[in-house]
C-alpha cells in the first residue's frame, strides 16, 4: 500500500491559539490534531520506550517522564519545523524536541471516526520494518 496521496499533505496549519494542528491531504481528507495527542504520541526512542514499558506493565499507566510535567491542556508548540518534504518536527513546551512526525505517520494518528474504525480493523502493530 502506497497511498502517497493520503500521505502527502496539501495544507498545514498550526494554531498555537487553539493547540492544534489541522492538516488537509492530498486526497481531500481533513486531519485535526490536538498537541496533547501529538506530544503523547511522539515517535522518537525515547517516547517509544515510555508507551511499551506501559503495554508491559500490564496497562497500568505509569510514566515517569523526563522533563517537567506537563497536563493534557498545557502541551504547547513551542516550534514546528519541516525536516525535509516527508516529516515535522515538533518542539514542545516541556522542552522535547527529538520527535519526527513523518506524514505517514500523522495520517496513521489521524483522530477522525473514519480512520479509527479503519485502524481498529488493521492490525495494531505492523511488525519492524
Ligand atoms: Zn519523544
Ligand atoms: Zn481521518
Amino acid at each position: 500500500m502506497s497511498g502517497s496521496s493520503a500521505s502527502t499533505p496539501q495544507e498545514i496549519t498550526v494554531s498555537r491559539e487553539q493547540r492544534q494542528m489541522s492538516v488537509r491531504w492530498q486526497d481531500g481528507h481533513h486531519s485535526v490534531f490536538g498537541f496533547d495527542l501529538l506530544r503523547k504520541e511522539c515517535p522518537c526512542a525515547m517516547c517509544g520506550d515510555q508507551r511499551r514499558q506501559r503495554a508491559a506493565g500490564g496497562g497500568l499507566d505509569l510514566l515517569v517522564l523526563s522533563g517537567p510535567i506537563l497536563r493534557p491542556g498545557e502541551v504547547q508548540a513551542t516550534d514546528v519545523k519541516p525536516v525535509g518534504r516527508y516529516a515535522l518536527s515538533f518542539v514542545w513546551s516541556d522542552g522535547h524536541d527529538s520527535g519526527i512526525y513523518t506524514f505517514t505517520l500523522l495520517r496513521d494518528l489521524c483522530p477522525c471516526p473514519a480512520c479509527r474504525s479503519r485502524a481498529a480493523s488493521a492490525a495494531p502493530e505492523s511488525g519492524a520494518r
